[in-house]
């Protein structure tokens, strides 16, 4: 099923270079595109390293949410998405457009953008907070580590203060 157009990538780590991913091997390529598309990838192991670290305590791919949400803290009302730039397009040099089946990817891309949409304010009308945190925010990890913080910290502000809108929230959702 899966089309020769999807595997070819630019590397997170090099900057404009995608024709390095037409050289690898199909196993290679398989490897990379677990990473970027599935669950369990690198940037979000990482995310959950540095969260870890810093005593956060969370669940993660949370079914009864929304999207199912990477990561999950409950006592913030916070969720996290950790998304692969290409597939979420990401206004970075990771969401390149493929050159052949425009059409095809330009309607797969859209659908993708939109879903995200649809989920976050779905998320926030159920009163949680929603961070995305983006694949080439990984390689800065001091700023990421920042960032989370600050997010959760105002999460934390949030659940603290007034709870109009929060009981219902703890209902599955249709
Ligand atoms: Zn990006």
């Amino acid at each position: 099923m899966r089309r020769r157009d999807e595997v070819r990538l630019p590397s997170p780590h090099s900057k404009g270079r995608a024709k390095s991913w037409d050289i690898v091997s199909p196993k290679v390529r398989s490897a990379m595109m677990s990473r970027i598309r599935g669950k369990n990838t690198t940037p979000e192991l990482l995310v959950r390293s540095l969260l870890y670290r810093c005593g956060y305590r969370f669940r993660i791919h949370v079914k009864s949410l929304p999207g199912r949400p990477d990561i999950v803290l409950h006592s913030r009302r916070a969720v996290i998405f950790v998304h692969g730039c290409f597939w979420h397009r990401h206004s970075c040099g990771l969401a390149y457009q493929p050159k052949t089946r425009a059409r095809f990817w330009a309607e797969k891309f859209a659908g993708n953008v939109e879903r995200d949409r649809r989920y976050r304010r779905r998320l926030t009308n159920l009163g949680w907070r929603v961070l995305v945190v983006w694949e080439c925010e990984i390689d800065d990890e001091l700023k990421l580590g920042r960032r989370l913080r600050e997010f959760l910290t105002d999460s934390m502000q949030v659940a603290t203060s007034g709870s109009h809108a929060r009981t219902k929230s703890r209902n599955r959702p249709s």
